[in-house]
């Protein structure tokens, strides 16, 4: 017996009744159920990422900040949001900790890229890896913090940015000498010691900041250095190692 009620048009096949009230097609209801999961699954990663995104301690000013809208003018511009992402690629592929330096004046794009490359990690689901942003500044500031609250432990606070997967130490030489880049290169230095990936940015030319970070910690920053990013208005040039 096969009329417009149990006979399904699409898939051409018949119907079944189902619970004796409604005559349903076994494959549409199949295929309901996977669009079904599949609108949960796609929302589980969405709540994951923003989530994730959350934990990354991003500053109200880059929030919105990604890879997606970096300002794009010219093709050197498109090489450096693909060096950006080919970093973290090549992070993830060879399972190793990698360096990656953006240097450049004030207002070239040096923070939103580094947040973009944050924010790409967990877009490439690197979920399980925690990364994290600071200002080098900001970071100095929370050790010295724990020296006069004795509810805080100086190596507390170290041992937390030193387990960070991947760190953007941002604005490197921009208020944080003397006993703050003490602090800053003592991070930086543990984290190559303990495997872990450190992207900095800074106003400072290459050669200031290996004086900034002196001998012992340049040589472990610049031995897993992935690139150097130059981004100048003017004159861009990009050097990779
Ligand atoms: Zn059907």
């Amino acid at each position: 017996m096969s009329n417009q009620l149990n006979y399904c048009e699409k898939h051409k096949c018949s119907k079944v009744l189902v619970r004796e009230r409604s005559w349903e097609c076994k494959k549409c209801l199949s295929e309901l159920l996977e669009k079904v999961n599949q609108e949960f699954e796609e929302n589980l990663l969405k709540n994951l990422l923003s989530k994730k995104i959350n934990s990354i301690q991003i500053p109200l000013d880059l929030k919105n900040k990604g890879l997606d809208n970096f300002q794009v003018n010219d093709e050197y511009d498109e090489k450096i949001v693909l060096r950006g992402k080919e970093y973290v690629d090549q992070m993830i592929k060879s399972n190793t900790h990698l360096n990656l330096l953006i240097t450049g004046p004030t207002g070239v794009g040096k923070s939103h890229l580094a947040v973009g490359i944050l924010k790409y990690c967990y877009e490439q689901k690197y979920f399980r890896k925690f990364v994290c942003y600071s200002t080098s500044f900001g970071l100095a500031n929370k050790v010295i913090a724990t020296w006069n609250n004795h509810d805080l432990n100086e190596e507390d606070v170290l041992r937390e940015y030193t387990e960070i997967e991947l760190l953007v130490i941002d604005d490197l030489g921009y208020d944080d000498i003397g006993k703050k880049a003490e602090i800053i290169n003592k991070i930086i230095y543990r984290r190559h010691e303990n495997h872990k990936s450190t992207i900095i940015t800074s106003n400072l030319k290459v050669e200031q900041i290996v004086e900034y970070m002196g001998s012992r910690t340049s040589s472990r920053f610049f031995s897993h250095l992935y690139a150097d990013i130059q981004i100048d208005t003017e004159d861009f040039r990009m050097r990779r190692k």
